[in-house]
């Protein structure tokens, strides 16, 4: 039998691969040999939200196949462009629930940070796709204030880094902000939403493991995984020294047309999630965001998927069906 090493990954890796992400639609249609006649609709849906997808990723693709879950995941269309009535910029109340610039404080004991806009990939259906970044964004000089809102708040227990990816930013900047708030009392919990681990494994370097492991805080590891193809053995190897660190390991999915709105892509992503060490958490349904309408799938055909999944997986392995609702106190279960 051969064992293989984990790779041991440097911030020097992820930052070359990160550089080296594919960003034409040109490219990526010649690498996974697609027809041109994609191309018009790649440009035109690409002009506010680019396409942008690591080459790693790309690989998980298979060639010749335009409707590859991975594949649909990021490639510009021309459907983004119809009208779709109630699909809009800011779908979950964003807006409002903001306490201070880039601080969204929606439900108890938990505040979230905007920690940054940028991504390592850009997802078609992303409901932050039009979120106003620069004006919402905390910024580093700003952290100070992310310390004195969680200080003023006991009812405070966990931090929530979201984005854009949190993972986006350098370790030294993720450490300033992680460095103001890690004497907080009364915080117990350390939350990070990130879709690195899939998309670009090799973010995952000891180093980010070595900062996070040190904190006084639980670490929890929510990974956004939507199909079984994309967690290959690069994604479960380096999941393994996250694990034996003691941090949670969970995940959340999008309920999306044409990638996941299966019983079997389902079962299939909860125990590709499972043999990696991560547990379903989540399965979200979408957000009715401007661009993102081919993406739906109906409530009734949700429940049925739910249903199904239930009957056939242990419950572990079976993600609360949510919809997030503006001004709700909760994720809203559709079941
Ligand atoms: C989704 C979300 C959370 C986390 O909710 P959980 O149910 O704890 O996963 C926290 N804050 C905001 C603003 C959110 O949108
Ligand atoms: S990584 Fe997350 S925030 Fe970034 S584009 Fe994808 S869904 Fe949106």
């Amino acid at each position: 039998m051969i064992t293989r090493t984990p790779p041991l990954w440097h911030t020097a890796d992820w930052q070359k691969s990160l550089a080296r992400a594919i960003r034409d639609p040109r490219e990526l249609l010649a690498t996974l040999q697609l027809p041109d006649s994609l191309l018009a609709g790649a440009d035109a849906a690409g002009q506010d939200f680019p396409l942008l997808v690591p080459r790693g990723y790309v690989a998980r693709m298979r060639v010749g196949d335009p409707q590859d879950p991975l594949l649909r995941q990021v490639l510009p269309l021309e459907a983004e462009g119809l009208p779709a009535p109630g699909y809009v910029a800011d779908p979950v109340g964003d807006l409002s629930a903001m306490a201070r610039p880039g601080v969204l404080h929606k439900y108890h004991g938990r505040a979230l940070v905007v920690a940054t806009g940028a991504c390592g990939i850009h997802c078609r259906y992303c409901f932050r796709r039009h979120f106003p970044y620069t004006r919402a964004n905390p910024m580093p000089e700003r952290w100070q204030q992310v310390r004195d809102y969680l200080l003023a708040d006991e009812s405070i227990e966990e931090l929530i880094l979201s984005g854009g990816d949190p993972l986006s930013l350098a370790d030294h900047r993720l450490a300033g902000l992680l460095e103001a708030v890690q004497n907080v009392p009364h915080l117990k919990r350390v939350r990070l939403h990130t879709r690195y681990p899939v998309i670009l494994p090799e973010r995952l370097t000891g180093d980010l493991l070595g900062l996070l492991s040190a904190l006084p805080q639980q670490v929890i590891l929510v990974i956004h995984a939507n199909h079984a193809n994309e967690i290959d053995a690069n994604v479960r190897q380096v999941l393994v020294p996250w694990r034996q660190a003691g941090i949670t390991l969970l995940n959340q999915a999008v309920l999306l047309r044409g990638v996941n709105d299966s019983e079997s892509a389902l079962a299939g992503l909860s125990e590709a999630l499972f043999a990696a060490g991560v547990l379903p958490y989540y399965l979200h349904q979408l957000d009715p965001v401007q661009g993102a309408a081919h993406f739906a799938v109906d409530d009734s055909r949700a429940r049925t998927l739910e249903t199904a999944l239930r009957n056939r997986l242990p419950g572990y392995l079976v993600p609360r069906l949510v919809r997030e609702q503006a001004g709700a106190p909760a994720k809203t279960p559709l079941v």
